[in-house]
């Protein structure tokens, strides 16, 4: 599976919702497509599933377009809309068939797929009653009928209370296992436990094509601060004599190490402490800006 945006753009009368955007998905990754409200994320996604043409570009799936790989992509829209009056079963009966699928064979398939979303006990209840968390994992099994190599979800998790959040999050990692997932989002923590990969969209554009190590390391500093036993003071001495420090900085209780690359070098530290007996209180990596920072920067300044 390959998935291949190439140079998508799309207007709605004079606003440009999607600007000359190209990315590549490949097997197996998990991407988040992250931006702040009004930037494209659920119009690129329309896109992708077919649902809304683009004015410019293409979208390819296996190098053939999407719209003849359809049975491939399984969509969750932002808003899914179910009869509030079917049961769980009868959603997805009458879900899949409208996606073409025979109905012999959804009665096969979706005991499996409630399972798999968790809802088995729940089946013969109203949609009515069900919890956001419940409604979305419908939706989710709903998109994951036709058995599709290549699922979008359009923020799966931000309507959600906590619970709700927590239940979603945990069946996208089991999704993840097997199937390639594209996740649009405004809240970057949303995406941050299960993408490895951002791609971050503003004003219908790419700003940015990155992991999270990547954003880490770019925007810290390679420093740790360290707070050890006070008789254990004199190896902070030890410590500006080792090859891969770069400085050491008193800072109260705690000392504050530059190192050559934190990757690296923080473990060999932590060795080193053991090594000469040091009795670690406290061990934090950190730089200036949390992830949530960075990614308000990005957008701000971008
Ligand atoms: P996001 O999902 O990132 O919040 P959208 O893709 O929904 O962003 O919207 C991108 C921009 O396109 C917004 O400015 C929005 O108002 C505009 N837009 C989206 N859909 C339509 C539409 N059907 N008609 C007119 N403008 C639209
Ligand atoms: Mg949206």
């Amino acid at each position: 599976m390959k998935l291949e945006i190439n140079n998508v753009s799309k207007r709605f009368k004079d606003k440009t919702a999607v600007n000359q955007f190209s990315m590549e998905l490949e097997i197996g990754q998990c991407v988040g497509l992250i931006g702040p409200n009004g930037a494209g994320k659920s119009t690129l996604i329309k896109i992708i599933a077919d649902i809304l043409h683009s004015d410019e570009g293409e979208v390819l799936l296996d190098g053939k377009r999407i719209s003849k790989m359809k049975r491939e992509i399984g969509y969750l829209p932002q808003y899914p809309n179910f009869f509030q009056w079917m049961t769980a079963r009868e959603t997805l009966l009458f879900m899949g068939q409208l996606s073409g699928i025979s109905k012999k064979r959804l009665i096969e398939d979706i005991p499996t797929i409630l399972a798999k979303v968790g809802l088995t006990g729940e089946q013969n209840r109203k949609v009515r009653t069900f919890s956001g968390g419940m409604k979305q994992r419908l939706g989710i099994a709903q998109a994951l009928l036709h058995k599709p190599s290549l699922i979008v979800m359009d923020e799966p998790v931000s309507a959600l209370d906590p619970i709700g959040r927590r239940e979603v999050l945990n069946l996208i990692q089991e999704i993840k296992k097997e199937t390639t997932i594209l996740l649009s989002t405004h809240i970057l923590s949303d995406a941050e436990e299960i993408c490895e990969r951002f791609v971050i969209i503003k004003d219908g554009t790419k700003i940015e094509d990155t992991t999270m190590t990547e954003l880490i390391s770019r925007n810290h500093e390679p420093v740790v601060y360290v707070e050890i036993a006070p008789k254990d003071h004199s190896w902070i001495q030890l410590v500006d004599q080792l090859p891969y420090v770069k400085k050491t900085e008193m800072m109260g209780s705690k000392v504050k190490i530059t190192l050559e690359n934190i990757d690296v070098h923080k473990n060999m530290l932590i060795q080193n402490a053991l090594d000469n007996d040091v009795d670690i209180v406290r061990f934090e990596v950190s730089g200036n800006d949390t992830l949530e920072e960075i990614f308000l920067k990005l957008v701000v300044s971008a």
